[in-house]
């Protein structure tokens, strides 16, 4: 009975999930040599890296990219406690744990902060926005994240920044699970610096995250940071003066990222990266609807990037299971991080297209047959 479970290139599982994700065998293929972090080929590779990531964000001339060692957040961090000075102060949009997050760097790093919190499924109110910044003088920040990943809702970044611009405070945007996949053109939406990472839409292997910074503002950021390995406006000094990392670069990343950056440019960058996502959410949320699943998010909240759906009322559904079972298919999916809502997770970024949707949704049908579920509609939509 049992076929051979699905895989990726190099017979891996597919990662359906907001990354690390599935990457090309070529982006793993690059990493088998070894390079001199103070050589010049590798020097060069790290250059063009900077000024292709500047490039597909639109900011040639304007913005400077200061990579960062570690995870997304260590770029995050780097980010908030390098532009938001020790006397700032920032309002955080919150409606999702990136969000959180955010309290959490400024509370570690004692800097002083306001939320505005909306619930998981819920944008923020850029109205309300202003308010807020017209009622506290005191605020120097803004921290935005434009695809919360913990329910895949896009925020309006492009109406947050022209209101936080408009009132002359800076933006500081967490792309992190967007970047690459959907349109922020730092030509359209004006920020101070925006956080994001190799593994996500770029499609690299995880290890390193990058702050795109408005030159002019990060030029400002002179002893802002309290933590030297966290210093972005060192790390860009450093970075400028000799080419070089001021400490060991994540090597490998680098050059993997090189070659992702060029399978990026020639899926046509962001439209085409962005459209075959679009489509992989289609017609994903199309089959599992067709299952009786429903969404958290309504069509025009939905970033294409990873979808909630509601855990089916069905009493046979036991998400370990449904995991467990998916997993041996060769489908990696999510849990849910929400508090509004049981819910799992499903990814459509990464080394994927229509048909590895396609097969994902029959391995669901099959296991859901497997577990006996028949009704997957959600509790609240039953009674
Ligand atoms: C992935 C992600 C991050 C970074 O997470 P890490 O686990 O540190 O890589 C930050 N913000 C958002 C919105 C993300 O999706």
């Amino acid at each position: 009975m049992a076929s051979k479970p699905a895989a990726s290139e190099t017979g891996d599982p597919l990662l359906l999930t907001p990354g690390p994700l599935t990457t090309s065998r070529t982006v793993k293929d690059v990493m088998v040599h070894d390079w001199g972090s103070r050589d010049q080929k590798f020097i060069d590779i790290n250059q063009a890296v900077r000024d292709e990531i500047v490039k597909i964000a639109g900011g040639t001339g304007t913005h400077v990219l200061v990579p960062m060692q570690g995870s997304g957040t260590f770029a995050v961090e780097a980010m908030i406690t390098s532009f938001l000075p020790r006397d700032g102060k920032m309002l955080i949009l919150v409606n999702g744990a990136y969000g959180q997050r955010c309290a959490k760097i400024c509370d570690y790093n004692d800097r002083a902060y306001v939320t505005y919190e909306t619930p998981e499924d819920t944008p923020p109110n850029v109205d309300e926005i202003g308010r807020i910044l017209d009622a506290d003088e005191g605020i120097s920040h803004v921290f935005a994240v434009h695809c919360e990943t913990t329910s895949g809702i896009v925020n309006p970044i492009k109406e947050i920044a022209s209101m936080v611009k408009a009132k002359g405070r800076s933006l500081l945007v967490d792309s992190m699970s967007a970047f690459g996949a959907m349109p922020i053109d730092a030509g359209e939406v004006y920020y101070d610096a925006l956080a994001a990472s190799s593994n996500k839409c770029l499609e690299g292997v995880p290890g390193m995250g990058f702050v795109v910074c408005r030159e002019s503002a990060l030029a400002g950021t002179k002893g802002n940071a309290n933590a030297l390995v966290l210093d972005l406006f060192d790390q860009w000094k450093a970075m400028e003066a000799n080419k070089q990392w001021r400490f060991t670069p994540p090597i490998h990343v680098i050059v993997s990222l090189h070659q992702a950056i060029q399978e990026f440019l020639e899926e046509g960058g962001q439209p085409g990266r962005g459209g075959r996502y679009a489509n992989n959410c289609k017609v994903l949320v199309d089959g599992m609807r067709a299952m009786g699943f429903e969404t958290l998010l309504p069509d025009h909240l939905q970033a294409p990037i990873i979808i909630t759906f509601h855990k089916p009322s069905d009493p046979n559904f036991h998400f370990e299971t449904f995991y467990n079972a998916l997993a041996e298919k060769g489908y990696l999916i999510y849990p849910g991080k929400l508090t509004v809502a049981d819910s799992f997770r499903i990814g459509c970024i990464g080394r994927l297209d229509e048909g590895h949707m396609e097969g994902a949704l029959g391995a669901i049908r099959d296991v859901l047959t497997e577990m006996n579920v028949t009704n997957c509609a959600p509790a609240q939509a039953a009674e």
